[in-house]
């Protein structure tokens, strides 16, 4: 579905792949091919996957492969879902042609509610027949490559959903859960290895002049402007969230505080000048903002750092806005 974003559907096909070639092994068969239909109920199949011993000749030659399926046969009850599995021979001549040899075992592939095709395996090379038996076999590992892809999927759909959950609508940086979450191991991280650890928490000033002047949208372009350029602004190592209606949190690993600072004083001045850009329909309000910074101290949990962020914020505001003022020593 939707859901399972690209990367993870190869993962879904290299989980066939390996799946296929267990088959192979367990079946003692040449070859295994995964066929799904070109149409809903159309009785043209189409190689998607499959496996032989080249592991290279088989699937160039058959991936893409189109099957007729003979009406009324062995392939098309399997296919039909009327059979979970199946010997084709004399009743399906037309496969048989196309396929060689002169039989093949078939079973449906579900994962969960999801139909992923019917699985083909054969001696060819052998030139063995495949008989009940080996139908029945391939049942019941179709049934259980079936369970594990069913697994995979629900894994995958469930960090995208997760994922999603961890995102600010307006914005989409971390929300403030995912930020406060990101620095709780941030701080663990800083504690074990004896790095520092800085934080940054930032303010627009005067927002509300915003949303009473231009209204309440574009209020909001300001907040994703401001969140885009902190963005471009920030080392692939920093943390950054939407920690309030407009106000932001960096997490800066590794910082101490005067270069957290240094960083605070540049994104400010960033700030000012490229959001004058962004938002030059609007040259009637500036958008500044004020940054409490304060770094990680040995006692410290994650409330205090952000308390002391906070009230460095405070003073910046205090002292006119659109500046950055550090924690103050305490004791
Ligand atoms: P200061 O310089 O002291 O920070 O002043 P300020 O106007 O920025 O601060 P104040 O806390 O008085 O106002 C913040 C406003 O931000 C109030 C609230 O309606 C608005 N706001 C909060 N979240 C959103 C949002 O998602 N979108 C928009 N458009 N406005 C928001
Ligand atoms: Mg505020
Ligand atoms: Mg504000």
């Amino acid at each position: 579905g939707n859901i399972v974003g690209a990367r993870s559907r190869s993962q879904v096909l290299e989980i066939l792949d390996s799946g296929l070639r267990e088959i192979r092994e367990g079946l003692s068969v040449d070859r295994v091919l995964l066929m799904e239909r070109t149409a809903p109920d159309s009785l043209r199949i189409r190689g998607r996957t499959a496996s032989d011993p080249s592991d290279l000749a088989f699937s160039v030659g058959f991936h893409g492969v189109l099957l007729e399926v003979d009406a009324g046969g062995a392939l098309g009850h399997v296919l039909d879902g009327k059979l979970p599995a199946a010997v084709g021979s004399t009743r399906d001549p037309g496969v048989l042609e196309q396929l060689g040899g002169s039989s093949f075992a078939c079973a449906r592939l579900r994962a969960g509610t999801t139909n992923m095709g019917v699985v083909l395996a054969d001696r060819f090379f052998s030139e063995r027949d495949v008989d009940e038996t080996d139908a029945r076999k391939l049942r019941i590992l179709c049934d259980a490559l079936g369970l594990v892809l069913e697994n995979v999927v629900l894994d995958l759909q469930g960090e995208k959903l997760r994922s999603l959950a961890e995102k600010d609508e307006l914005t989409g940086i971390n929300n403030r859960r995912n930020i406060v979450r990101i620095l709780h191991a941030e701080i663990e991280r800083a504690r074990r290895f004896g790095k520092p650890l800085s934080v940054a928490l930032l303010d627009v000033d005067n927002f509300k002049r915003w949303n009473d002047v231009h209204g309440h949208q574009v209020g909001d372009m300001v907040l994703q402007a401001v969140a885009q350029l902190v963005t471009s602004c920030s080392r692939e190592v920093d943390h950054f969230g939407r920690y309030g209606g407009e106000e932001f949190l960096v997490v800066l690993p590794e910082t101490a505080v005067q270069h957290a600072t240094l960083y605070a004083e540049r994104l400010r001045v960033a700030l000012e000048v490229q959001c004058r850009e962004m938002l030059a329909e609007f040259p009637d309000l500036p958008v500044t903002v004020s940054i409490g910074v304060s770094a990680l101290e040995s006692r410290d949990d994650l409330d205090a750092l952000v308390r002391r962020a906070d009230a460095a914020l405070y003073e910046a505001k205090r002292h006119g806005r659109n500046r950055v003022c550090i924690q103050r020593d305490i004791d």
